[in-house]
């Protein structure tokens, strides 16, 4: 149920961004996740379909980008992307450790690509000039 905790957080944040603009509906949610949260788009969009039921931000619609991890080896030095690799499922990878892509050591540190954020919000702003 990892898929579903985050899309509630997400459907949390989008409806309190939207509540202090005064929004009365939410159209785009515009989200990056990164690749070490091991989050599938496919599931986190069912599930932020299924959060966001009965609330303003029903119906809207998520959009995906997807960032990679980055690592830094203390073997060798390396700082940069991952590469995790293909033939491990996601739910194994999340606890195998990353091998560096240059020298293959398992001494590394996860540098980046562990959150997802929320980068902005589409809403519905009735007009406030009346
Ligand atoms: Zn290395």
């Amino acid at each position: 149920m990892h898929e579903f905790s985050a899309a509630c957080s997400i459907v949390d944040t989008a409806l309190e961004a939207a509540k202090s603009n005064n929004a009365i509906k939410v159209n785009v949610v515009n989200i990056e996740i990164g690749e070490f949260t091991f989050l599938i788009p496919e599931q986190l969009a069912f599930n932020f379909e299924i959060a966001s039921k009965n609330t303003i931000a029903e119906g809207a619609e998520l959009r995906i980008k997807n960032i990679k991890g980055k690592l830094l080896c203390s073997d060798c030095g390396f700082e940069g992307e991952s590469r995790v690799d293909p033939d491990i499922p996601p739910q194994i990878a999340v606890f195998a450790p990353m091998k560096c892509p240059k020298c293959g050591s398992s001494s590394t540190t996860i540098t980046g690509g562990k959150d997802f954020i929320i980068t902005n919000i589409e809403a519905e702003i009735p007009d406030s000039t009346i």
